[in-house]
């Protein structure tokens, strides 16, 4: 840090060409100097600590520099104000008690009682709780005509309004309100940019003071997003608070699954040799049973992927047109498929693991020196079984082909993946690999069970194994995907998603075959 006196992280924003080049030069070696004490630095830092940093901030507030205002003395008062200072901004706090909390403050942050805050800047943060934003009324005259940025969050998600936002907008008519950087933490204001999220959502009625705003983020190294008006506030305000939203539905999904496959493989393998043989195999609680329900899970989970898909298409079908709405639970479900596809990525990961583990268990080992044993005792020379290599090796070949191609498809559902590549390239991977990802895992599965189906003694307690529960929606899927592909059914669902409409009689002709992406038009609702 020492070595750098003078130069601010945040003012890469205005630097360009040669000066960004040694700039990043800087960044990376000024990067490497700070990684280590990082964890260990003080969020905060008041008055007279901070050393280097203390002149890394002084060199770049600049005299002449626009004046913005901070209401409240808090956490993330404090750390808007060294990040403000940091991008050159002359920065005036307002403070009930300002002599108790100026000791916390940057040397070159003033801080003063609200009114004459209020007052000098033309841009102010209310960085005070919704709940107090009332004692600010008598600030009134003075904010009018000012911009307001409300940093507030809600305690809990509000789903009827009005919001925080609009509430100080109603406090303070006179000003123009902009809703923002309340999904920025203090820490990440403290740490700057590079460590925490970058996006600044912001939404305002004022054109001007949203513009102004943006600049300002900018400036400060963030990236602002514009969301329109004021009404959108509820929306920025409830961002903080939804707990993994899309999640919900294919993570109840997965754990449902896993229960009841659990639940059917412990009845099974377990239970069923106790009770009939007074067999105690219990040790395979943790890991086989595992290992037998992962596999489960990760198949019919990545079948659900496909199902909606295959509902819409029928639907439409049905209907003879696109333009009705699905029901809500398949428009839920086809916005989630990629939630679901990726639960069944991590079942299948989790089943690799646990197999490739399955050897190393004292279980194990016993077993196979048993096995060994009782080959010798029985004078069996050669135990190799020709019919039983060839299932085993082609069982792993097409189980790691599957896998391949799940992982594939899970990279390519990364924001930052999916943005590179246009719709057909998107398209291409999401659904041809994936069905193919869905007939490599159906096919390992089939090869798993191979004919064991008609061995009478895999059905304990009558119930039938598995692997035959578990293929029962891949094979619907698959038949149901090439029944889509039949000429005279493709041709009419394409026609639909073009806009036919059995109804109205709609009549036109298609492009010509080679102008069109079969493979999207049948299957990506
Ligand atoms: P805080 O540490 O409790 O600070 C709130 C400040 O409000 C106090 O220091 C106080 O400063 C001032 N204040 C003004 N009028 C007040 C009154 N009547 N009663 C009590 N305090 C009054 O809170 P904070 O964590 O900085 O959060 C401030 C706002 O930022 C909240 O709306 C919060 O939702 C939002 N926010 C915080 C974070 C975060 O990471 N902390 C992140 C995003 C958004 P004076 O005593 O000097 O007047």
């Amino acid at each position: 840090m020492e070595a750098w006196p003078g130069r601010g992280l945040d003012r890469c924003v205005i630097l360009s060409g040669r000066n960004a080049a040694v700039y990043g030069e800087w960044r990376s070696e000024l990067c490497q100097c700070m990684m280590p004490d990082d964890m260990s630095r003080p969020l905060i830092r008041g008055r007279g600590e901070g050393g280097g940093s203390r002149r890394l901030e002084a060199s770049a507030s600049e005299p002449g520099a626009p004046v913005i205002g901070i209401l409240g003395t808090g956490d993330f008062s404090r750390s808007l104000a060294r990040r403000l200072v940091a991008s050159g901004y002359q920065v005036v706090v307002g403070s009930r008690t300002p002599k108790r909390s100026v000791a916390l403050f940057p040397e070159e942050a003033e801080v003063t009682s609200q009114m004459e805050a209020a007052s000098h800047a033309d841009l102010l943060f209310v960085a005070v709780f919704p709940e107090h934003h009332s004692t600010l009324v008598e600030l009134k005259p003075a904010l009018a005509g000012k911009t307001l940025v409300d940093v507030s969050n809600a305690l809990q998600i509000n789903r009827d309004g009005p919001s925080n936002a609009e509430q100080l907008a109603d406090l303070f008519p006179e000003s123009f309100v902009v809703k923002g950087f309340n999904t920025i933490s203090a820490w990440t204001l403290q740490v700057g940019p590079r460590d925490g999220s970058r996006q600044v959502f912001l939404c305002s009625d004022s054109h001007q003071a949203k513009s102004s705003v943006m600049q300002l983020c900018r400036r400060m190294g963030f990236v602002p997003v514009d969301m329109g008006l004021l009404s959108s506030s509820l929306e920025i305000e409830n961002l903080p608070l939804f707990l993994f939203p899309s999640w919900r539905i294919p993570i109840i999904c997965t754990i449902s699954l896993f229960i009841v496959f659990y639940l059917y493989n412990f009845t099974r393998d377990v239970l069923h040799p106790y009770v009939r043989e007074g067999k105690n195999v219990f040790y395979k609680m943790p890991i086989e049973t595992v290992n037998v329900t992962f596999p489960s899970v990760a198949l019919v989970m990545l079948a659900l992927v496909y199902l909606p898909g295959l509902c819409a298409a029928f639907l439409q079908l049905w209907w003879g047109t696109k333009y009705n709405r699905f029901p809500n639970w398949l428009d839920r479900w086809l916005t989630r498929r990629k939630q679901f596809g990726l639960c069944s990525f991590l079942c299948a990961v989790l089943h690799v693991i646990y197999s490739l583990c399955l050897p190393m268990r004292k279980s194990a080992r016993y077993k196979l020196l048993n096995a060994a044993v009782k080959q010798v005792k029985d004078g069996v020379e050669n135990s190799w079984d020709d019919g039983d290599v060839w299932r085993m090796e082609l069982y792993l070949s097409v189980g790691i082909m599957a896998l391949g191609l799940l992982s594939l498809l899970a990279v390519a559902s990364l924001p930052s993946v999916a943005n590179t590549v246009n719709w057909r390239e998107f398209s291409f991977v999401q659904s041809t690999l994936g069905y193919c990802a869905l007939s490599m895992a159906t096919l390992h599965t089939l090869l798993f069970g191979w004919d064991r189906a008609f061995n009478p003694n895999q059905y304990r307690f009558c119930l039938p194994p598995t692997f035959l529960l578990v293929l029962i929606l891949p094979l619907a899927v698959l038949l149901g995907r090439l029944a889509l592909f039949m000429p005279c059914v493709a041709g009419r669902l394409r026609q639909i998603r073009r806009g036919w409409e059995r109804s109205r009689h709609i009549r036109f002709t298609l492009p010509s075959d080679d102008c069109h992406n079969g493979l999207e038009d049948v299957s990506n609702v």
